[in-house]
């Protein structure tokens, strides 16, 4: 195959997918990184879109076997945030002009279904944000309880697209369910993010071909295409970091098959490489999320070793000057689905 004519086609089979993510050429791997920017220019704009992010509750149900918030993760200094302490965050994140306020958590039944939904119309009442649910799987009631309240976004990664890693990763659980979820929070209305983790042992560049086509398949909103790290607490602790050229070609690859979906340039690449937002943004990605844990909790949202963490006032400074040098501009809107704005 020729580079040249592939980045030229329409529509990509998986076989031109795997051959564009297997690129080892430097003049080949900076076509590719060229047309993901032509693309991304052209379908989402110069525009890069913030989301400022709460990890509200490190506490988690779940034992996924590479993160290191699973509940058989006895170092970890376990927190929850109240009420009043998300809606004081969501408040900074208003206040700094940010028009997404995303909620993160493990999976923390804690938080019922009805606080859920006060802490939802609470921050829609006073700042008026559009909102993510990042907080794992619940019940369809529960997710349409949510959208009623003003929720407008869903992010839940299905991870890995290959069954058989996603049960050894997850107790034996199965890929379908996670897909069944996704598909609910579509159907009940959400714009929905899902995605996958780059260089978990086991996986190969055929998988990671099928975690963008899954994405296509479900006509993702948002896809978040990160690297994997290890956290010292967690059984995949000797296994390493992803690679960065690996994941970077997955981000332009994502944006040269998905086109007008958000892809961001995520913490964990920013981890991995010092200047990751900037160059993730340069190979197809048009989303940042700014993280707003409160200090002390922050440093206990410990999902990998090392976490990248920043005073956010100063981070969102260096960003827009960041962005300028790059010819990209922060958004002016909420930074809805590019999918529904066709749909308009
Ligand atoms: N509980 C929610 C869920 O399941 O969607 C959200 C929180 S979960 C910690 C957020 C994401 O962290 C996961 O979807 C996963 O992709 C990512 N993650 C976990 N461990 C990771 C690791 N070691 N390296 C990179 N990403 C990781």
């Amino acid at each position: 195959m020729n580079p040249d004519q592939v980045l030229n086609k329409e529509e990509l089979t998986k076989d031109e997918i795997v051959f564009l993510l297997s690129l080892q050429e430097k003049i080949d791997i900076e076509k590719l990184y060229t047309c993901a920017n032509e693309i991304r220019k052209k379908y989402c704009g110069d525009e890069v879109h913030l989301r400022g992010i709460i990890e509200f509750s490190n506490y988690c149900e779940q034992d996924c076997l590479y993160c290191g918030l699973r509940k058989s993760n006895k170092n970890l200094q376990r927190y929850r945030m109240t009420k009043d302490e998300i809606i004081s965050t969501a408040k900074k994140i208003t206040q700094a002009g940010i028009k997404t306020v995303v909620l993160q958590s493990g999976e923390d039944h804690f938080y019922s279904s009805s606080l859920v939904t006060d802490i939802i119309l609470t921050i829609k009442e006073k700042f008026e944000p559009a909102i993510t649910l990042s907080i794992g799987e619940r019940g369809r009631d529960e997710y349409e309880e949510w959208k009623k309240a003003g929720a407008d976004r869903y992010l839940l990664k299905h991870e890995t697209a290959n069954e058989e890693l996603y049960s050894s990763f997850h107790h034996k659980e199965k890929l379908k369910a996670r897909l069944a979820h996704i598909r609910c929070l579509k159907e009940t209305g959400y714009q929905t993010g899902s995605g996958n983790i780059i260089g978990l042992p086991g996986q190969n560049i055929e998988d990671i071909a099928d975690d963008i086509l899954l994405c296509k398949e479900m006509e993702c909103d948002m896809c978040s295409f990160s690297p994997f790290i290890p956290s010292q607490d967690s059984p995949l602790r000797e296994v390493p970091s992803a690679n960065t050229d690996l994941t970077l070609k997955t981000i332009a690859v994502a944006r040269i098959v998905l086109k007008n979906v958000h892809i961001p340039s995520t913490t964990a690449l920013s981890t991995l490489i010092g200047n990751g937002a900037e160059i993730g943004l340069k190979v197809g990605a048009n989303v940042i999320m700014p993280n707003y844990t409160p200090i002390p909790y922050r440093d206990n949202y410990q999902i990998y070793k090392d976490k990248k963490t920043y005073d956010p006032i100063e981070f969102l400074n260096e960003l827009k000057v960041m962005l300028d040098r790059i010819g990209r501009k922060v958004g002016e809107g909420k930074g809805h689905s590019l999918k529904l704005m066709l749909n308009q």
